[in-house]
């Protein structure tokens, strides 16, 4: 580590690998599991730039930062959070124990978000979001595996060599498949809390016997594992967006789903329904066009209208069908290769996660029984 020169820039490091900086009193921490710093710039004693970037760009911008302040004197500091031309997309969140976050005042300036925090020897948190690292996974996944049928198999190894976790409910009888995909893009965590909520809820609080005798689960929570580590914005270490990646496979961490599709297929053995867990600025569900020619026609139409009477009146449902042929995106790749429907679930990046709860856990609930509704030639395509 370069030691700390009074006014100019002190440290750099390429991509935004984890870092720490050291000043006289004050000490900035982010080498840990999704920390996002790139580099610090001190003004004066207590006021700082923390520069965030990118791991590569062309990059679809959602500046990811998350780091920890320390003060060997309790005083207040302050913060401009730049991340060069990317405008924000997260708004500062501060915790003292890592789970529990509670928004921060800033300000905006020439496109920095400008915080001012109280520390002393205790290191607080400052987060884009809160955090669900690759540890939480793996507590998560041991729970759930305690407590339901599901059991837990490693699928594959990402890029940097991380294992990529499937939880897989199958009984040797059934032939249909619910496909749960979560975290293609590391900083999409109300999308990753809703991924949680909802399996949670279909395999606990609501799991329903027909559904599971019936159906089995192909659940894999975490596609993208080092991008988690590193703390990404959206790709992988190979500078490529895995949700782009669909049907043309060149990711070691989209093989690792395709490996078990594969596996569907040769059972002879079918996908019928897939759910991909992602955050944006809205609440939104993109489906595939009930006109596309995917069965049954009506599926993710019905489900969304059958849920709407379940959530409460404050919550917008959004549905937004379309078609992107080509480009590597999940729901496109289901539905070209095996004329399915399946949607990108989008949760707010903002909705409160209360609210993520709720509609996951609805979700789930309603899922379980528009899918028992559906005979199961009606999820096989036909053609005309
Ligand atoms: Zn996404």
């Amino acid at each position: 580590m370069i030691k700390p020169i009074f006014g100019i820039l002190v440290l750099i490091s390429s991509l935004n690998t984890a870092i720490a900086c050291d000043f006289k009193d004050i000490s900035f921490d982010a080498n840990y599991d999704q920390g996002g710093l790139a580099r610090c710039e001190q003004l004066s004693e207590t006021e700082f730039i923390l520069h965030i970037e990118p791991e590569d760009t062309p990059i679809n911008p959602s500046p990811w930062y998350n780091f920890t302040i320390s003060s060997k004197v309790a005083t207040t500091v302050s913060i401009a959070i730049s991340a060069g031309d990317a405008r924000p997309r997260y708004l500062p969140k501060r915790s003292l124990d890592g789970s529990t976050f509670e928004a921060i005042p800033f300000t905006l300036k020439d496109g920095d978000m400008h915080i001012a925090v109280e520390v002393n020897q205790q290191p607080v948190m400052i987060s884009a979001q809160q955090v669900i690292d690759n540890e939480d996974y793996v507590q998560w996944q041991q729970t759930l595996t305690e407590k339901t049928s599901l059991l837990q198999r490693e699928i594959g190894k990402s890029t940097e060599g991380r294992s990529i976790y499937a939880l897989v409910h199958s009984k040797p009888e059934n032939k249909e498949w619910l496909l749960l995909i979560g975290r293609q893009h590391p900083p999409e965590i109300s999308g990753a809390q809703a991924y949680l909520a909802f399996a949670q809820a279909m395999f606990i609080e609501h799991a329903n016997e027909s559904f599971l005798n019936r159906f089995n689960v192909l659940l894999v929570p975490n596609m993208n594992p080092d991008g988690v580590a590193h703390g990404h914005w959206r790709h992988n270490v190979k500078g490529t967006d895995l949700n782009r990646d669909w049907g043309k496979f060149t990711q070691a961490e989209t093989q690792a789903v395709y490996g078990f599709i594969n596996e569907i297929i040769q059972a002879e053995q079918r996908i019928v329904f897939a759910l991909d867990f992602h955050s944006t600025q809205q609440d939104i569900f993109y489906t595939m066009p009930s006109d596309y020619g995917l069965a049954p026609a009506l599926f993710s139409e019905e489900y969304l209208a059958d849920l709407k009477p379940h959530l409460v009146s404050s919550f917008t449902l959004r549905e937004r069908p379309g078609s992107s042929p080509g480009r590597g995106v999940l729901k496109q790749y289901l539905a070209d290769e095996f004329k399915i429907h399946s949607i990108t679930y989008e949760m707010g990046d903002n909705t409160p996660l209360e609210m993520v709860n709720h509609v996951a856990t609805q979700a789930a609930k309603v899922l379980q029984n528009k899918m028992l509704a559906t005979p199961p030639e009606a999820f096989i395509f036909k053609p005309e």
